[in-house]
């Protein structure tokens, strides 16, 4: 395929334009900025990594279980639950923007239930899943974490207005006959990530944690907290659930995704240890002389390779995109496991 129709491909797909901004107005802009042979080729996204086929509008609304749904533009993820007194929306991503009203129309009219979105529950504050908050007006209760309200309120952005509704560790959600656990397990990804439990609808949601079907997007997601990112799977499996939202990607996850993505993490913190033991500094120092960064730079490299190589080789076709974003990852866990846990540290004698 050449890089014009690979453009047009990507284009054609608003939301995977609209998720990358900035890639994608240099696409539009220069003709071509890069050329397809000077581009790196990567192994095939496994087909177990896709979801459902978008319609015309750019969006997929399916069930989970109930009266509970979960919408996506093939990157990113929102649900909501339909009851008899509104619907509770659960993240607004604005690149699915105005689709969520239009995936919402859709089911309660099939159903004859209200449309009228009521309660809005955010999972973190990141502006990429809740930068469509605004859209929903002034009269919906917004629901989220109390760092949710601290970090919104220092942000100042008009299109996530703060939660009206906070709780520090767990509250329950009670609409129109519905029960929604809310709950806060410490930080990881952010701060103020939440557990969204609906034991009725046998669902989890936890965003920016698991991405069903694919490797975590750059260092570990953009961690903010490696130790409590680390620790989220086995929180998110000590939950009854079937169904798992993750915020990202084209479907939703199982249990078995999770195990899947906790193997995936745990492989590369063991093959970091190793590598923290086994990659030699020396000929890097002896290189670069008073140039201490170029030392460390080149060194730490090393070792990020190192620690993901085999986890790479191990998981190509089971996680998609192993091949793009392990070694950032892979980066991102070698300086946790020296700062965090102290490994490797050593007290000049
Ligand atoms: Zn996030």
């Amino acid at each position: 395929m050449s890089s014009t129709s690979n453009r047009r491909s990507f284009l054609a797909k608003g939301a995977a334009l609209a998720a990358v901004p900035a890639v994608a107005a240099m696409a539009g802009v220069a003709e071509p900025a890069y050329a397809d042979d000077a581009l790196p080729d990567y192994a095939p996204i496994p087909p177990s990594a896709l979801g459902p086929a978008l319609n015309a509008q750019g969006y997929y609304v399916g069930r989970l279980e109930r009266n509970l749904y979960w919408v996506t533009d093939g990157t990113y993820q929102a649900a909501f639950l339909t009851t008899r007194d509104g619907v509770v929306l659960f993240d607004a991503p604005p690149t699915i923007g105005h689709n969520l009203q239009r995936a919402i129309d859709e089911i309660a009219s099939a159903n004859g239930v209200s449309n009228k979105v009521t309660h809005l529950v955010y999972s973190h504050h990141h502006a990429d899943h809740v930068g469509a908050s605004s859209l929903f007006g002034r009269h919906v209760v917004r629901v989220g974490h109390t760092e949710t309200k601290r970090l919104l309120a220092r942000d100042n952005d008009p299109a996530r207005p703060v939660p009206d509704l906070t709780f520090e560790t767990q509250r329950t959600l009670r609409v129109g006959g519905e029960r929604i656990e809310l709950a806060w397990h410490g930080t990881n990804h952010t701060p103020d990530n939440i557990y969204i439990h609906l034991p009725n609808h046998n669902t989890l949601m936890l965003v920016d944690i698991n991405l069903p079907g694919w490797v975590p997007f750059a260092s570990l997601n953009i961690a903010e907290d490696v130790p409590g990112t680390i620790a989220a799977p086995a929180k998110a499996l000590s939950y009854p659930w079937k169904h798992y939202i993750g915020g990202h990607m084209g479907r939703p996850g199982t249990r078995r995704d999770m195990v899947v993505y906790q193997q995936y993490v745990t492989d590369l913190v063991d093959g970091v240890k190793k590598a923290l033991v086994a990659v030699d500094p020396t000929p890097f120092f002896a290189k670069y002389g008073n140039n201490t960064w170029a030392a460390v730079k080149l060194y730490q490299d090393a070792q990020a390779e190192y620690a993901a190589a085999p986890v790479i080789k191990k998981y190509t076709g089971i996680l998609a995109a192993a091949d793009v974003y392990t070694a950032s990852t892979a980066f991102l866990i070698l300086e946790s496991v020296r700062l965090d846990l102290g490994v490797g540290s050593q007290v000049h004698p």
